[in-house]
C-alpha cells in the first residue's frame, strides 16, 4: 500500500479548469454536489460503493470493515475524481493511509479517490508515493541514490525547486523492523521527508552547501551539525540567519549540512512538474513534450533490442535538440515512459509490463528506421533498466543535434498503451515517425500493341482465349479457375486457394475500362503484376515458412512502395493476418491490390500537389466499394 506523508501544498496542484468527468452518471463534481445540496442528502457512490468490491479484486476480507464518514469533512478543489465520504474503517480507526492527526482526513479522502481512479484499493498494493504524487500533479518523477548521484546532484536539487518541483527523501530499510525506527541523529528510517530548501551560508571563511528538510509529522528532527539549535549557528551572520529563516522550532524542519545528508540519506525522489501544473509565471519550467502510443502484437509491439527482426517495428520518435543548457555545451532531457492503465487492469490479471527505451543518432532521414540501421548502429542511451514499473524515467545530457528515441517493452508482442514525456531545458522538437503515410508505386505498364507480339507473346494470346472464351473477356470466376491451377504446380509456394474475393480485387485494380472483366490488353499487365507480387512474397518470406509473418510483410510493403503509419499497419494486421499473425498469399495479394487500388484511386482523385482528396457521402460509398 503506498502512503502519502503530509499533503503538499494544495495550491500548487490545480486541477485544469476543464478537468475531464470521470462519474458514470456523467455529472460534473459541481452538478453531483448541487444534487446533494438540493436532496439535504449526503453523497453516496455508486461507482464506487463502500463494500468488499471496492477494496479488493481478488483477496477476502480478514475483518469487517465499517464504512464511516469523517466529521470534518471538506473536499479538495482540485480533486476531478468524485468519491463520497465513506471510508473503510475497523475498530473506529481508518484502515488504509491515515495522518498522525486522527481528526485530518485529507490524505485518506486522497487516497480513496486515487484507489476509485485504480479500481480497487487493493490495485494500490505494490504503488509507490511518486506514482501516486505524479498521478496527482501530472508529473514526472526522478529517483536518485545519493551515493551513485552525479556530480552536480547539488545544482540537479537546485534547480528542481526553481522549479517548483516536489523533492522526498528516505533512509532504507534492511527489514521491517526498521521501519520507523529512529537513528542516534533524530532521523526516522524508511520514512518520506520532504526537501524545502537549499543555500549556503559563510561559516569561518567557508562556503558550508546546506539543504532544508521536513519531517511531515511536524516534529522529530535532525541533532547533528546546523540543527535548530546547533553550535555552527552562532558562527554565521544575523542577515544569513535571517534568511534561511533559522528558528529553532521543533516544527519538523531542519536544516543540514549537504554532505551530512548524503552521508545520511539514501534516496531522493523528485517529482517534475509540468508546466501546466505549475501556476506561478515566475518559475524556471521546463520545457514538455507530450507523445500518446501503443504497443500492438504484430504491428508494434516489437521488444527490446535483444529481438533484432521486431526491434524497428516498436514507435519511432524523432527529437531535434537545437539550443544548449544556459552555459552549457549539453542538452538535459529528462525522458520518461509510462505505461497507461496496468493498475486499473491489474483487476483482470494484468501486470505492470517491463519497459524501456533507448536513444540513436538519427541518420538524418524523416522515416522509420528499418532493420538494418539498428542491426549495424549502437544506441548512444537508454534507460538505466527495462522495469516493470508503471514509469521508466531517467535524465541525459546530449550535444545538440538529431535522435530517434525507440519506446519498448521488454518481450516482443507485449500490448500497452504507454505515454512518453520528454523534459528539457530548452525547447526540443519532437516528431512521431509513425504518423506519416507516403505512397510510392512504379507507373503503371502500358499494354503494347498486337503488331510487336513476339512468338511467346502470341502464346500467351492463344492462353488469355482459352481462358476468356468466346466472349473473349475474363471474368472473376474464370481468374479464379485459372489462377488456382498455375499456381497450385509452383513448388516454392506454400499454396492453398485463391479466393474469389481476391480475383474481384484484382480485376477492380486492374479493369480500366470499367466493365468489371478483362480483356486481354488489361490481362496482358495483370499477369506482369502477379509475378512482381509472387517474387515480393517469396524474397520478404524470410524464414521461408510459406506464410508471410506481419513484420515480414511491413518490410515487403515497403519494397512495394508503401510507408504506412503505425495506425494503419496495426489495422492491416487486424484485418489480413490469422490468429498466428500470419498472412498466406491469397491474405497477401488480397492486401497488397486492395492497398494499391486505393493508392492509385487516390492520386488519380487527388488535386496536383495536394495531400488530400474531397468527396461527398455518394462519391466516397462509392469508391469504397469498388476498390
Ligand atoms: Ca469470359
Ligand atoms: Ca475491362
Ligand atoms: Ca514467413
Amino acid at each position: 500500500m503506498p502512503y502519502l506523508h503530509g499533503p503538499p501544498e494544495p495550491q500548487a496542484h490545480p486541477v485544469p479548469w476543464n478537468a475531464r468527468t470521470t462519474h458514470s452518471s456523467g455529472q460534473s463534481f459541481e452538478q453531483l454536489r448541487q444534487g446533494s445540496l438540493q436532496t439535504g442528502s449526503l453523497f453516496e457512490d455508486v461507482d464506487f460503493p463502500a463494500n468488499n468490491t471496492s477494496l479488493f479484486y481478488s483477496e477476502r476480507s480478514q475483518v469487517p470493515f465499517e464504512w464511516k464518514r469523517p466529521g470534518f469533512w471538506q473536499h479538495s478543489e482540485w480533486l476531478d475524481v468524485v468519491i463520497d465520504d465513506r471510508l473503510p474503517t475497523f475498530r473506529g480507526r481508518l484502515v488504509f493511509l491515515h495522518s498522525a492527526d486522527h481528526t485530518e482526513f485529507w490524505s485518506a479522502l486522497l487516497e480513496k479517490a486515487y484507489a476509485k481512479l485504480n479500481g480497487s484499493y487493493e490495485a494500490l498494493k505494490g504503488g509507490s508515493t511518486l506514482e501516486a504524487m505524479e498521478d496527482f500533479t501530472g508529473g514526472v518523477a526522478e529517483t536518485f541514490l545519493t551515493r551513485e548521484a552525479p556530480q552536480d546532484f547539488y545544482t540537479i536539487l537546485g534547480k528542481a525547486l526553481k522549479r517548483g518541483s516536489l523533492l522526498g527523501c528516505s533512509m532504507d530499510i534492511r527489514n521491517a523492523a526498521e521501519s520507523e525506527a529512529r537513528t542516534p541523529f533524530g532521523l526516522i528510517k524508511g520514512h518520506a521527508y520532504t526537501i524545502t530548501g537549499l543555500d549556503q551560508v559563510d561559516f569561518r571563511g567557508q562556503k558550508i552547501e546546506l539543504i532544508r528538510v521536513r519531517n511531515p509529522w511536524g516534529q522529530v528532527e535532525w541533532n547533528g551539525p546546523w540543527s535548530d539549535s546547533s553550535p555552527e549557528w552562532q558562527s554565521v551572520g544575523l542577515a544569513d540567519q535571517k534568511r534561511l529563516c533559522h528558528a529553532a522550532l521543533d516544527d519538523g524542519e531542519f536544516w543540514m549540512a549537504f554532505q551530512d545528508f548524503r552521508a545520511h540519506f539514501d534516496k531522493v525522489e523528485v517529482c517534475n512538474l509540468s508546466p501546466d501544473a505549475l501556476q506561478e509565471d515566475a518559475l524556471h519550467r521546463w520545457e514538455v513534450a507530450v507523445h500518446q502510443g501503443s504497443w500492438v502484437r504484430g504491428s508494434t509491439a516489437g521488444g527490446c533490442r535483444n529481438f533484432l527482426d521486431t526491434f524497428w517495428t516498436n514507435p519511432q520518435i524523432k527529437l531535434s535538440l537545437t539550443e544548449k543548457d544556459e552555459g552549457q555545451e549539453e542538452c538535459t532531457l529528462l525522458v520518461a515512459l509510462m505505461q497507461k492503465d496496468r493498475r486499473k487492469l491489474k483487476r483482470f490479471g494484468a501486470d505492470m509490463l517491463t519497459i524501456g527505451y533507448a536513444i540513436y543518432q538519427s541518420p538524418g532521414k524523416d522515416e522509420h528506421l528499418d532493420k538494418d540501421f539498428f542491426r549495424y548502429h549502437a544506441s548512444l542511451a537508454r534507460s538505466k533498466t527495462f522495469i516493470n514499473l508503471r514509469e521508466v524515467s531517467d535524465r541525459f545530457r546530449l550535444p545538440p543535434g538529431e535522435y530517434v528515441l525507440v519506446p519498448s517493452t521488454f518481450e516482443p508482442h507485449q500490448e500497452a498503451d504507454f505515454c512518453l514525456r520528454i523534459f528539457s531545458e530548452k525547447k526540443t522538437i519532437s516528431r512521431d515517425l509513425d504518423g506519416t503515410v507516403d505512397i510510392n508505386l512504379p507507373e503503371p505498364s502500358q499494354p503494347k500493341p498486337p503488331e510487336q507480339e513476339t512468338e511467346e507473346e502470341q502464346q500467351f494470346r492463344a492462353l488469355f482465349q482459352r481462358i476468356a472464351g468466346e466472349d473473349m473477356e475474363v471474368t472473376a470466376e474464370e481468374l479464379e479457375y485459372v489462377l488456382n491451377a498455375v499456381l497450385q504446380k509452383r513448388k516454392d509456394l506454400k499454396f492453398k486457394k485463391l479466393s474469389l474475393i481476391s480475383c474481384r480485387n484484382i480485376i477492380s485494380l486492374m479493369d480500366t475500362s470499367g466493365n468489371g472483366k478483362l480483356e486481354f490488353s488489361e490481362f496482358r499487365v495483370f499477369w506482369d503484376r502477379l509475378k512482381q507480387w509472387i517474387n515480393l512474397f517469396i524474397q520478404f518470406d524470410v524464414d521461408k515458412s510459406g506464410t508471410m509473418s506481419s513484420y515480414e510483410l511491413r518490410t515487403a510493403l515497403r519494397a512495394a512502395g508503401f510507408q504506412l503509419s503505425s495506425r494503419l499497419l496495426q489495422l492491416i494486421i487486424l484485418r489480413y493476418a490469422d490468429e498466428g499473425l500470419q498472412l498466406d498469399l491469397d491474405d497477401f495479394l488480397n492486401c497488397l491490390v486492395r492497398l494499391e487500388n486505393a493508392s492509385r484511386v487516390f492520386q488519380a482523385l487527388c488535386m496536383k500537389n495536394k495531400d488530400f482528396i474531397h468527396l461527398n457521402i455518394n462519391e466516397f460509398i462509392n469508391l469504397t466499394m469498388n476498390i
